[in-house]
């Protein structure tokens, strides 16, 4: 994905050496494409052992059981973007406690995840309807016999028994990040 035009001024946009590094930048005004990213936050609600799961309703995962969570906002602060959709998805209302975990995925979009444990507060889970249709807390003999995505067994291993360093590898690494691809796709 790149930008021909500038989203500042509408000037074209072309290779420059930014600091010793090719970058997209506008040939008008000083904006620069620094790349595509986008960053996810989950939270791990625990009570008494057990941990706040929602059914997805939506794809993508849909009919999976995942520990609720979203995108972070332009403006909003990420510890109110998880206290909003915790309630939202799971009508639980619960405050940021840590964070847990970090997975890092450098693909065409670059995503960062981050999982805070949190702490809660009040409210019965009760699915939104629409991006989850199940919801409650749930002990890790009981997700056995549910269908938990393989990303949140990770995090609520971690939550739980604080194994692992929190910092998920990446397993299908990008090896070559030259101006972050834009060079290849460029048409000048
Ligand atoms: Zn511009």
């Amino acid at each position: 994905m790149t930008a021909k035009f500038c989203m500042e001024c509408g000037q074209l946009m072309a290779m420059k050496d930014i600091g010793g590094t090719d970058r997209l930048a506008c040939t008008s005004c000083t904006f620069v494409h620094w790349g595509n990213y986008s960053i996810g936050v989950g939270a791990l609600v625990v009570r008494d052992g057990k941990v706040l799961l929602v059914r997805r309703a939506i794809e993508p995962g849909k009919g999976n059981w995942t520990n609720p969570g979203g995108y972070i906002e332009q403006h909003e602060p990420i510890e109110e973007t998880i206290v909003r959709e915790v309630y939202e998805e799971s009508g639980v209302r619960a405050k940021v406690k840590e964070i847990v975990a970090l997975r890092d995925q450098p693909r065409d979009v670059h995503n960062v995840y981050i999982a805070f444990s949190m702490e809660y507060l009040e409210g019965e889970p009760e699915p939104d309807g629409f991006e989850s249709d199940g919801a409650g807390f749930f002990s890790p003999e009981e997700m056995k016999q549910m269908k938990v995505a393989t990303f949140t067994e990770w995090l609520v291993d971690i939550a739980l028994n604080r194994h692992g360093s929190g910092l998920r590898a990446d397993k299908e690494p990008i090896a070559s990040f030259n101006g972050f691809g834009f060079s290849n796709s460029v048409s000048n």
